[in-house]
């Protein structure tokens, strides 16, 4: 049994098609959600129905509360095998001249300390420093980190590149406790992140930009996410893999 495996923002996206994709790799399922207990429920039936295991959870990953309910959720599912630090946020488009500080304070929240306090409490009981076995934590970046987006989302792309550090510097911190750390680049992906930041259209006006003149889908960045966590990947930590379809 490949163990427990939690997906924070596992109900939509990116975070739908890496549960389901798990469930299939015999991982039982921690499927969070912040708002949408409808679709996370609707990953958990498909999961079910196809023989799995899976649980949803609504928590807030920039509550450290909600963190810890998460996790206590997952404990009870059995040995935690695995985290994909995935909710993220982009909030309305704007220029940093625009700033609203309650904007920026969520966008570092959820994508920042929401995956800090995750990968914390993964840690506490994954790595052998805690009497753990050891596993993998896969966190989600964005190109946008390099690109800086400008006009549109500095914001969003910096609390990606605080993701990059992080990755970094987690994967050397555990590196020897048995635990790798590693991170998924997506480019432009199908997802409905962009009609919540506000910028429904973005898909469409960014496919010329893209190398393979087409966005990416959600199954697609899943199937990286899945490699890393797999023993395929055992010497791969703090690698970054670009599923960008080129950019
Ligand atoms: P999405 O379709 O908007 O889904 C976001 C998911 O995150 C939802 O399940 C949502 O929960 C959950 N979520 C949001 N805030 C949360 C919070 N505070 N606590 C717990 N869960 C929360 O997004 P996506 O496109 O799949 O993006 C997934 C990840 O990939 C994000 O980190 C994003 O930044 C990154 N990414 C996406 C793209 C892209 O083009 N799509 C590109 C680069 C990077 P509810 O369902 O309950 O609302």
């Amino acid at each position: 049994m490949a163990g427990v495996v939690i997906v924070t923002g596992g109900g939509r996206g990116i975070g739908r098609a890496v549960s389901l994709g798990a469930a299939r790799r015999g991982y039982s399922v921690l499927v969070n959600y912040a708002g949408n207990a409808e679709a996370a429920a609707s990953v958990v039936g498909a999961i079910r129905a196809a023989g799995g295991t899976a649980e949803a959870v609504q928590g807030d990953v920039a509550v450290e509360a909600d963190v810890l309910r998460i996790f206590e959720a997952a404990d009870r599912l059995g040995q935690l095998a695995a985290l994909v630090n995935n909710a993220g946020i982009l909030t309305q488009k704007g220029r940093v001249d625009e700033t609203n500080v309650d904007q920026l304070r969520r966008t570092f929240d959820v994508n920042v300390i929401g995956s800090f306090l995750c990968a914390r409490e993964a840690i506490r009981r994954l790595s052998t420093r805690h009497g753990g076995k050891g596993g993998s934590i896969i966190n989600l970046t964005s190109v946008a980190a390099l690109l800086g987006a400008p006009g549109k989302n500095v914001d969003y792309a910096a609390s990606k590149g605080a993701i990059d550090s992080f990755t970094t510097g987690l994967a050397r911190e555990v590196a020897d406790e048995m635990i790798r750390v590693n991170a998924i680049r997506p480019g432009i992906i199908d997802t409905e992140i962009h009609l919540s930041g506000g910028d429904p259209g973005r898909v469409a006006e960014m496919r010329a930009q893209i190398p393979m003149k087409r966005e990416g889908s959600a199954e697609e960045v899943a199937n990286a996410v899945l490699w890393l966590l797999s023993d395929e990947a055992s010497y791969v930590t703090g690698a970054t893999i670009a599923v960008t379809g080129g950019r």
